[in-house]
């Protein structure tokens, strides 16, 4: 693989400091030891450590030469609320946490270049190495723009990366335009009349009534949006209950909503509001919809992605980087950065038969280590080539 040699010499050491990571998954904004890990090891390269940044969150930066120009490299920290099914050696150790997205695997790999680009420092300019908590879902991006990301550390351009199971190792994807989906969450409370469950007629049972709902709702994308839009709409968790012959006074449903264009979020919010509340009045139960926005799109600006791709061509050859694509429906909390500083997120493929081939999220998920010296290799690249020494 053509990476950067002095990687390829310690991505062992890499490869130890992920598994480290998995094994010690922690959530959203609880991220206090892999943030301990983090600044160590930065701080030990002699890169200067700003912590405490949407709580968990830490930017290192590293100067070399005399000019102001300057690069943002994010990585997510955090873990995911799942029990992990693996029984290799570094398996999570802490129950109901669980590095199911690899992000474990971003910090390492931008942990790597930090430490190649210290001993180097080959370039001129400034790197602000972001440490981003809670990706997953509370929108730890977000937070640290909102305490001022840019304003303590400016950057000229920002750059994100993600794995991917579905692409073989040795590919990136770093595609202009819109690559996520705004992703939203609701929460839908359905009130009836809880009673014995021998005497059906004298309740309002919000089981059934929130079973029509999730059926309901089922039609909205296939039957009311333009076949050409796109939108998912998933309901993911049901709750009403707690006997078996006990009609519930309530049920609550929630999921999540993904779409790519603002007019179709719109729409999806007010068709879900009168299908909710009309279906529920159908059957003589009242319900709520509680719809709150997310993570907005992410949108790739045409210059940065032009250089991650030349980046990330030096790195797995000419042709290896795949340049055109549709977005997926995933979210991403990069936007609220790449809404803030022109911005790419890449994708690093990491499947290589069975091996980093499960999907994220999944329960036997694991990164693939054999493309932390290409993730690492990637950053130093895009460094040394938009900080060029001379110009
Ligand atoms: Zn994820
Ligand atoms: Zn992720």
């Amino acid at each position: 693989m053509p990476v950067i040699n002095r990687i390829a010499d310690f991505a062992q050491e890499m490869t130890e400091w992920r598994r480290d990571l998995h094994a010690h998954p922690e959530l959203g904004l609880e991220e206090h030891r892999t943030s301990d890990v983090v600044a160590e090891k930065l701080k030990s390269w002699g890169i200067e450590v700003t912590r405490g940044i949407a709580k968990t969150g830490l930017v290192g930066t590293l100067r070399a030469g005399t000019s102001n120009r300057s690069i943002g490299l994010r990585a997510d920290m955090d873990a995911l609320p799942m029990q992990e099914s693996n029984d290799f050696p570094h398996r999570s150790q802490n129950d109901g946490a669980m590095h199911a997205c690899g992000h474990d695997g971003h910090t390492t790999m931008l942990l790597g270049a930090a430490k190649y680009l210290s001993e180097t420092r080959n370039f001129d300019g400034v790197v602000h190495f972001i440490f981003q908590p809670a990706e997953e879902g509370l929108g730890g991006g977000k937070i640290m723009v909102d305490e001022g990301l840019f304003d303590r550390f400016p950057c000229d351009a920002v750059y994100g990366a993600h794995n991917e199971t579905t692409l073989p190792v040795g590919q990136m994807v770093a595609v202009a335009g819109g690559v996520s989906a705004a992703s939203d969450r609701f929460w839908i409370t359905i009130t009836g009349r809880g009673g014995h469950a021998a005497r059906p007629h004298r309740s309002i049972d919000p089981v059934v009534v929130g079973a029509h709902v999730v059926l309901a709702l089922q039609s909205l994308v296939s039957r009311r949006l333009d076949p050409l839009d796109s939108a998912v709409l998933s309901i993911t968790q049901f709750h009403a209950g707690s006997a078996g012959n006990v009609i519930p006074d309530e049920a609550v449903l929630n999921g999540t909503v993904r779409t790519l264009k603002p007019d179709v979020q719109d729409a999806m919010e007010s068709m879900m509001k009168s299908v909710v509340e009309a279906t529920a009045a159908a059957h003589g139960a009242t319900a709520v919809l509680d719809y709150r926005r997310g993570y907005p799109p992410v949108v790739n600006a045409p210059e940065p992605t032009e250089r991650a791709a030349r980046a990330a061509a030096r790195v797995l050859g000419d042709g290896k980087v795949i340049r055109q694509r549709p977005p997926g429906m995933g979210g991403e909390d990069f936007s609220f950065m790449a809404l803030r500083v022109p911005g790419c997120f890449v994708r690093i493929g990491q499947a290589a038969g069975a091996r980093g081939s499960v999907p994220v999220h999944n329960v036997r998920y694991d990164f693939n280590d054999d493309i932390l010296p290409i993730g690492a290799s990637f950053w130093s690249t895009l460094v040394e080539q938009e900080l060029a020494r001379g110009e």
